[in-house]
């Protein structure tokens, strides 16, 4: 059966568990059979066990995002943000694995994509693969995102916690400029969604923490310091953009550049002007954070590192 509008195209294929959507918003949607869904962690997050992706691509598409250069062709670099592949067979892999197998492994969940995707909404792929793990397994489980879509998920954490495993979600958050998010994350949920949805998922008991990574530029640094802290959220990670090694996908570098240097009030080579915005904001964050008698500020590698 098949039913067209104007977003989307829907196949519904008895062979397949998804609709399929070959179209969702913005993004063209492929489906693939993977070899294996989990991928011994390497570098950056080289201390969790794995790192779990459901899909491939991402249709947040930020213009700076390091994810996209690991693409594997040309176009699909210059296209980000366009794009996602479904691993469709992922559920059938992580079911293979005997019960237990994953118990007390650190799963990254996700590195190289958002699991929750728009499109995830529809097909509910990453909440199938909770579902597994919490039937069978009791891993130790974070989960970074940009979405509010994230609070749907609530009942599987709690389960798979009540089950012996750990959950704690990351909700990212890089800036307060609207300028700056219209430049380097033009489709990612706005601030107040991502942060109501992780004061949900705080409230619900389950571990979250508020990741600045990278921070841009912060327009007021009391105000976007208050509105992190009145989340309730009680861990937070900051890391700067390392702008001179820093990759833009497509055409979008030098309309970064342009506003960086315009906001900074700098030339071109803005590099350390950015670094000072980075401390000065970093230092009213941590007297925040101490008045308030939250734990101190996890930076760059070292706050990544699994709680557990
Ligand atoms: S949400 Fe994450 S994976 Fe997706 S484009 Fe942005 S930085 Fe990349």
């Amino acid at each position: 059966m098949t039913k067209d509008n104007d977003q989307m195209s829907l196949i519904i294929d008895d062979s397949h568990q998804f609709i399929q959507i070959k179209r969702y918003g913005r993004a063209d949607i492929e489906y693939k059979e993977t070899s294996d869904i989990l991928t011994r962690a390497t570098g950056f997050m080289g201390d969790y066990d794995y790192t779990l992706n459901p899909y491939s691509g991402c249709s947040f598409g930020c213009t700076y995002c390091y994810a996209a250069f690991f693409s594997r062709k040309k176009e699909q670099v210059d296209n980000w943000g366009n794009w996602v592949v479904v691993k469709e067979n992922a559920v059938k892999l992580l079911q293979r694995r005997k019960p237990g197998w994953l118990d007390g492994k650190l799963i990254y969940m996700s590195s190289v994509t958002d699991p929750y995707q728009p499109i995830e909404r529809k097909l509910e792929l990453t909440r199938r693969l909770l579902e597994t793990m919490a039937e069978r397994h009791k891993p130790k489980l974070m989960v970074q995102t940009r979405s509010q879509l994230v609070t749907r998920d609530i009942d599987l954490f709690k389960r798979i916690e009540e089950r012996g495993g750990r959950v704690q979600v990351n909700m990212t958050v890089t800036t307060d400029d609207p300028d700056i998010m219209r430049t380097f994350e033009p489709i990612c949920p706005p601030n107040p969604a991502r942060l109501k949805a992780i004061t949900k998922v705080q409230e619900a008991g389950i571990t979250s923490c508020i990741t600045m990574t990278p921070l841009l530029l912060v327009e007021d640094h009391q105000a976007f310091a208050d509105a992190l802290i009145d989340t309730g959220v009680r861990k937070f990670i900051a890391q700067p953009f390392h702008f001179k090694k820093g990759k833009f996908v497509a055409q979008t570098r030098s309309q970064a550049f342009e506003l960086m240097s315009e906001k900074l009030g700098s030339g071109k080579d803005f590099d350390r002007e950015y670094l000072n915005h980075y401390r000065q904001f970093v230092r009213v964050f941590k007297d925040k954070l101490r008045n308030n008698g939250l734990p101190p500020l996890g930076e760059g590698k070292e706050g990544f590192k699994p709680p557990w």
